[in-house]
């Protein structure tokens, strides 16, 4: 007899262990089914490893620059095997710790790779991903091979590096975000192919250890998806740091060889450009994992391989739901855990908001960081709102300043007529961290007048959120 669970969960990624976890609370028995990784791709190879190789480039850019605070640092080095090996750890770390909250939490975990077999069923084989490093063990006492029932199944199954034809990464010269986060030596020059976070935050970090990088974007800006004005700031940070950038810039073709790659450029104007680096980091987006789940039997919708689904995760097919990457844009892992969350209390009857995509904050922590929430300047214009702008600089900001951390700036967008806050944008050092001051800001709906009453703390970086709503209004103190 095959087991019963309220909520069957493939995948144990962001949305998988969050969906199982809100499923535990809410008194639903509840198992999650993992082919490779407890906590999926965001602390195994994504935003968590990411981050660990940024710190250190953070922390060796500090001692580059002790000179600048009163410091002296000399005869320092950076080892490049002992910067990935912390980052494997840490990846490691959060590994066990999504293994300890299933345990705690008493959600099943059954090992192996699943396909829904029927409505209300799935069949778990041997995974094909066997666990290859110590840091990622296989979890203990989990379930196996078999057929399980559950009244409900949530697909997490997240997405893989996407793939253009004829640059097939071959992890050796052509790199994935796999191959990037655990180099085998340090490559002297890099090029990255794509702009999006995951390069930029990869071009970054090479960077900051002394590589030459070259960034080769398709689109007429990078960081495509930011305000154009922010990014056109960060691009020349950038370039200040001496990272190359080609813009409206399409890499047509990649010899490889033993000594490294050529990557051929195609620009707008017609002119060509041959980019020669040891590695090319393919970083064009990801593709979500929705093949071999047996949807197409199942008559389970798809647009361009991501599960089709409404705000709280339902698919086409009763009893079936999706979260997540696999659920599609943003493929972001706090966009994947609310999902979770409200696609289990929906199914647990409660009555919950749908998810609000233009209330997602998006960041990407290069140097200096990205950060942003709701519509661009473009988007907001394009939408025919009537908006007032408001701007403001690190430069003017005292925290900033004493920190040697003056360039930077925040940029919010209101709808002139209501007030509303409709976007903000900022570039700089902690923006990452400053950002969800606005998102819980639109997610309350707030207008300019609250959050022009509201105190900001000084001196924090902070004040030149407030700054630059007062600056929307004609009202900025400090500049
Ligand atoms: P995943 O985390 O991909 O988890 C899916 C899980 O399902 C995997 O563990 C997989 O093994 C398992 N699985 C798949 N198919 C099956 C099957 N048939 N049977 C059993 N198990 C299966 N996002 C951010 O928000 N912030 C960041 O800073 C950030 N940085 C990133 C950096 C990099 C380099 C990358 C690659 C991504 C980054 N992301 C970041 C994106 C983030 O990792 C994803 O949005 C997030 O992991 C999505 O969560 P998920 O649960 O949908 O899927």
């Amino acid at each position: 007899m095959a087991a019963q669970y309220d909520i069957i969960v493939i995948g144990a990624g962001p949305g998988g262990y969050i969906a199982a976890i809100r499923a535990a609370q809410l008194g639903l028995k509840a198992a999650v089914v993992e082919r490779e990784h407890m906590a999926g791709i965001c602390s195994n190879w994504g935003c968590i490893p990411t981050k660990a190789l940024l710190r250190s480039a953070e922390v060796y850019g500090n001692m580059t620059n002790a000179g600048e605070y009163g410091l002296k640092a000399d005869n320092f080095d950076f080892d490049i095997d002992a910067i990935v090996k912390r980052s494997r750890g840490i990846a490691g770390q959060m590994n066990n710790g999504v293994q300890f909250l299933m345990k705690k939490n008493k959600v099943d975990i059954i090992w192996g790779e699943a396909t829904i077999s029927a409505p209300g069923e799935i069949t778990v084989a041997g995974s094909k991903k066997p666990v290859v490093e110590p840091q990622h063990p296989k979890p203990k006492n989990t379930l196996g091979e078999g057929t399980y029932k559950a009244k409900n199944i949530i697909i997490a199954t997240g997405a893989r590096p996407r793939v253009l034809p004829g640059i097939e990464p071959d992890g050796d010269r052509i790199w994935t975000y796999f191959e990037a986060l655990k180099p085998k030596t340090m490559p002297k020059s890099v090029a990255v192919m794509g702009s999006g976070a995951i390069g930029i935050e990869f071009a970054s970090f090479y960077r900051s250890l002394g590589a030459e990088v070259t960034v080769i974007e398709l689109l007429p800006q990078i960081m495509p998806v930011e305000d154009a004005e922010i990014a056109g700031l960060a691009r020349k940070r950038f370039e200040k740091r001496g990272i190359t950038i080609l813009t409206d810039a399409k890499v047509s073709k990649v010899d490889k060889s033993k000594a490294g790659i050529v990557a051929h450029v195609e620009l707008k104007d017609g002119a060509k450009q041959e980019i020669k680096a040891d590695v090319l980091i393919s970083a064009v987006g990801v593709q979500a994992n929705s093949e071999n789940l047996g949807l197409e039997k199942l008559g389970v919708k798809t647009d361009r391989g991501v599960i089709v689904v409404d705000g709280h995760g339902r698919t086409n097919v009763k009893g079936i739901w999706a979260i997540g990457d696999v659920a599609g844009a943003p493929m972001l892992a706090h966009k994947a855990e609310h999902e979770a969350v409200i696609a289990v209390e929906t199914i647990a009857g409660q009555t919950v908001a749908g998810l609000d995509k233009a209330k997602i904050p998006g960041c990407t922590y290069c140097e200096p960081q990205v950060a942003s929430v709701g519509m661009t300047e473009a988007k907001a214009k394009e939408a025919g709102r009537d908006i007032r702008v408001g701007r403001f600089p690190f430069v003017a900001n005292g925290k900033a300043i004493a920190l040697g951390e003056p360039d930077g700036m925040v940029k919010t967008i209101f709808d002139k007529k209501t007030g509303e806050m409709l976007g903000a944008h900022m570039v700089g050092a902690e923006v990452t961290e400053l950002i969800q001051g606005f998102v819980v800001a639109m997610n309350l709906e707030t207008t300019e007048e609250e959050l022009m009453h509201t105190i900001f703390p000084h001196p924090t970086l902070s004040e030149t959120m407030k700054e630059s709503v007062l600056d929307a209004y004609g009202r900025a103190l400090n500049i």
